[in-house]
């Protein structure tokens, strides 16, 4: 018989998803231009043009054997040290080979990280709103998914809330900054706050508490902002990265934990991720990727049009009376719906082709998510719609 949870989780299909089908049902009826979909956070600038020059090359000087051979079960070591000297040149770091852990993507780093820190029945908090995969990632460890309402003053944390919620049962806490879906970015003095309190916290309790970091928008930061790396706040940190959105590779699958050389056992997690590998069927990404990857890893496709998409859609949300926080970085936008049942003001911009994310999915009523990646004049149509959909529907 099929296994009774996972048929259950068909009812939970990504609303996200859902959409960006529906989005794409419609762009066969009625052509590609007509179709405002702002669902999917799916990268729209090529990757970077170093990345195919290092796969040709890859193609044409490596051994084959080598080239397409298994990855070591821990990754290869070209790719690790690449990433350990990046982030140490970056941040001021000391990681070295045995810290970095080649991941599928940023899916894989969180599975693998919650698996190394947690065990059945611990709590992850999380903060709203948040990405809504967490769940899943988190659940099918065994490990239970506490979330922090969102602050309501708009500060970053409710750092009341997370004092309370912070127990004795919660063995990690997942950040996510840049975030998806507010485009919030952390600033030093909001980290400060949060790695003084888990400290605090792991010190009363006795035991570790991990923060467990996914980055995947790192890079993707407006205003020539610096990124902030929380693992130099915090020394049980394990560093969840992504290469999907900063290389724009989603379909290669690549990504890393990295763990600070500082935290509890730190020689130890990588060796464990090996294991959890074992154990969920995950492998490295493929030897090509890697190796590529490695030649590139300080290096960024041109990210500059999300800076500009968000420019444009952040005054024209304004300019209609949208109550709406400027992103510091990300893809995303995050505003507040006019009615308060965000799925309803969704469900209405349809009819006009706009494919909109309601918040619910995110932990927080009365919002919608927009991603903006899309070529900018799709978008500046994009924005044309909406205002017809606001003058009509709410004058
Ligand atoms: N975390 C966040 C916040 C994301 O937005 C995403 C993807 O959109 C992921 C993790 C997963 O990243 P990847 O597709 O690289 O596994």
């Amino acid at each position: 018989m099929i296994n009774e949870h996972y048929k259950a989780m068909l009812s939970e299909k990504s609303v996200i998803r859902q959409i960006a089908e529906t989005a794409s049902a419609r762009r066969a009826e009625i052509g590609a231009e007509n179709v405002f979909d702002f669902s999917l956070g799916n990268p729209n600038v090529p990757c970077a043009p170093a990345f195919t020059d290092a796969m040709v090359d890859l193609y044409e000087t490596r051994d084959p054997y080598e080239l397409h051979g298994y990855s070591p079960s821990v990754g290869l070591v070209e790719f690790r040290a690449a990433v350990a000297d990046s982030l140490n040149r970056r941040f001021g770091m000391d990681y070295t080979e045995n810290h970095v852990f080649p991941t599928s993507g940023a899916t894989a780093a969180i599975a693998h990280a919650v698996r190394a820190v947690t065990k059945p029945g611990d709590e992850v908090l999380t903060f709203a709103p948040y990405f809504p995969e967490y769940r899943p990632y988190i659940e099918g460890s065994g490990a239970k998914l506490t979330v922090v309402p969102a602050a309501a003053d708009g500060a970053q944390i409710d750092f009341d809330a997370a004092e309370r919620m912070l127990t004795d049962r919660v063995a990690a806490v997942l950040i996510n900054t840049p975030n998806n879906p507010a485009g919030v970015v952390y600033t030093a003095r909001t980290m400060g706050r949060l790695a003084d309190l888990m400290a605090r916290k792991a010190a009363q309790y006795g035991h570790d508490i991990f923060l467990i970091s996914d980055e995947p928008y790192r890079e993707i930061v407006f205003d020539g902002a610096d990124q902030l790396f929380p693992a130099k706040y915090y020394d049980n940190t394990l560093t969840c990265y992504s290469f999907s959105k900063s290389l724009s590779l989603p379909g290669e699958r690549i990504g890393y934990v990295a763990v600070n050389p500082r935290a509890t056992d730190a020689d130890l997690m990588v060796p464990v991720f090996a294991q959890i590998s074992r154990t969920i069927g995950h492998n490295c990404p493929s030897s090509s990727i890697q190796l590529a990857v490695a030649r590139v890893v300080d290096e960024t496709s041109d990210l500059s049009v999300y800076e500009r998409n968000m420019n444009l859609i952040y005054d024209a949300l304004v300019e209609l009376g949208f109550e709406v926080e400027r992103p510091g970085g990300t893809f995303y936008i995050f505003p507040r719906t006019p009615t308060e049942d965000a799925l309803e003001f969704c469900t209405q911009a349809m009819e006009y082709d706009l494919f909109l994310v309601p918040s619910d999915s995110f932990g927080v009523g009365g919002h919608m998510r927009l991603s903006y990646c899309m070529e900018t004049e799709q978008l500046e149509r994009a924005i044309g719609r909406l205002k017809v959909f606001m003058h009509e529907r709410y004058g």
